[in-house]
């Protein structure tokens, strides 16, 4: 199937064809029909997949097919909401992208960096906006932003605006467009709470899932590597000297594991940048532009902070610290391997991340193949270490024994 046979119009078939596409990915042809058609939809797929092109293609056409409207330019026509800063100005540059041959505007705004130039943008006119909840309605609220043209609303990562704590503004956002208006629903996972939320802001939805979250890419190869915790560094570091190639995008579980790593991989001498909640927006942006761009091969990121962000040909994942969710695992592999690319994802796994991994091998129906011949291998018989809950057996038999209660310190 071809970019035409969707009915796709010439100007963006003309980009389309800029941007290296041959054909549409499954989630494009399976969504863009439908959206054409003004349908509202509930899509699971994952990023990765082609999703921001499954929407934004044939929301540019419907915009476009009507632009001599004398609306064009001076009214929002499409809202796409979108959970994070950086997958809000990747779906913005996607726009930009597909709009080039086209009279069509777009903007993002999100919150975390200065107001005035999003209200300059705004103020000049656009046909779409791509924004975070929280600057959205704020600058709404300042009367910078009118909603009521809009004629498609899109939530894109709408599992993760869930997690994220946004499902009030989500609810306000809603209100505040028109009734009469097509609403598409993208999400990696479709939990109840997306079902529940789907039910109450859709109009009898088509359903389409792509990627179901037991796929995990052919073009990934995974490794597994058993290690004690206190090793893990070393065992990174000899990875990264003598097996991993490529751009690596290293996961670790709190920011405060991303701080450490940095400095620890600094110190040996490797060009690295780092991504999480406790930066500012600007040093995210820059350390993740320094990353696209090559300047550094290794950037460290928390989960929420990397969620969503499309780097292309992305080498190699690591996962220093494994997920308890095998979704995440399933993110967090699907950033390599994308488009083609042969992409390997390494996980460390210490005795404590055992249930973890078996979790996870379950969920995605595959037994990870495991690498024994590195200089730090795990105990098999290592077990994890319990933290015995307060009156437990054990305590219960020390004090029976007579056993003197211990003075509280505090350090
Ligand atoms: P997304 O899932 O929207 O984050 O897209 C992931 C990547 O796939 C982006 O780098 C897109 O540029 C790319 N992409 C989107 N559609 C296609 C296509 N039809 N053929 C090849 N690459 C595509």
């Amino acid at each position: 199937m071809s970019f035409k046979d969707l009915h796709i119009i010439k100007p963006l078939l003309r980009a389309v064809a800029d941007s290296g596409y041959d054909e549409p990915t499954l989630i494009q042809q399976r969504c863009i029909p439908h959206i054409l058609e003004k349908k509202d939809m509930v899509a699971s797929a994952q990023t990765g997949t082609g999703k921001t092109a499954a929407y934004a293609l044939p929301i540019l056409q419907i915009l476009f097919d009507k632009q001599d409207a004398p609306k064009r330019g001076k009214k929002i026509r499409a809202l796409i909401v979108s959970p994070t800063r950086e997958l809000a100005s990747q779906i913005n540059d996607n726009f930009k992208t597909y709009a080039k041959f086209t009279n069509l505007r777009s903007a993002v705004i999100f919150g975390g960096t200065s107001i005035e130039p999003q209200i300059d943008i705004l103020k000049k006119g656009i046909d779409i906006l791509i924004a975070t909840p929280g600057r959205l309605l704020d600058l709404h609220k300042q009367d910078y932003i009118n909603l009521d043209y809009i004629e498609t609303f899109v939530l894109d990562e709408a599992d993760l605006m869930l997690d994220m704590g946004f499902i009030d503004d989500v609810k306000k956002i809603e209100r505040l467009c028109p009734e009469e208006r097509q609403t598409l629903l993208f999400s990696a996972t479709i939990p109840y709470k997306v079902e529940q939320l789907a039910s109450t802001i859709l109009n009898n939805p088509i359903r389409v899932d792509v990627t179901p979250s037991k796929s995990v890419a052919n073009a990934i190869s995974q490794v597994l590597y058993y290690v004690p915790k206190r090793n893990k560094i070393e065992l990174c570091l000899h990875l990264l000297r003598n097996t991993v190639i490529g751009n690596i995008l290293i996961f670790r579980r709190t920011k405060f594991g991303v701080d450490k790593l940095e400095k620890t991989l600094l110190k040996n001498g490797y060009k690295v940048d780092s991504i999480h909640g406790d930066k500012t927006q600007s040093d995210r942006q820059t350390a993740l532009n320094k990353f696209k761009n090559g300047y550094v091969k290794i950037l460290i990121a928390t989960d929420v902070a990397a969620r969503g962000i499309d780097i292309n040909e992305l080498d190699s994942v690591i996962n220093f610290d494994l997920p308890n969710i095998p979704d995440t695992y399933i993110h967090r592999i699907g950033r390599t391997g994308r488009a083609g690319n042969i992409g390997t994802a390494y996980s460390l796994c210490s005795a404590d991340e055992k249930s973890y991994i078996k979790k996870i091998q379950e969920s995605i129906n595959i037994q990870i193949p495991i690498e024994e011949d590195h200089p730090y291998p795990l105990d098999p018989k290592a077990k994890p270490i319990v933290h015995k809950k307060q009156g437990s057996k054990y305590k219960k038999g020390r004090k029976g024994a007579g056993a003197k209660k211990k003075k509280k310190r505090w350090y």
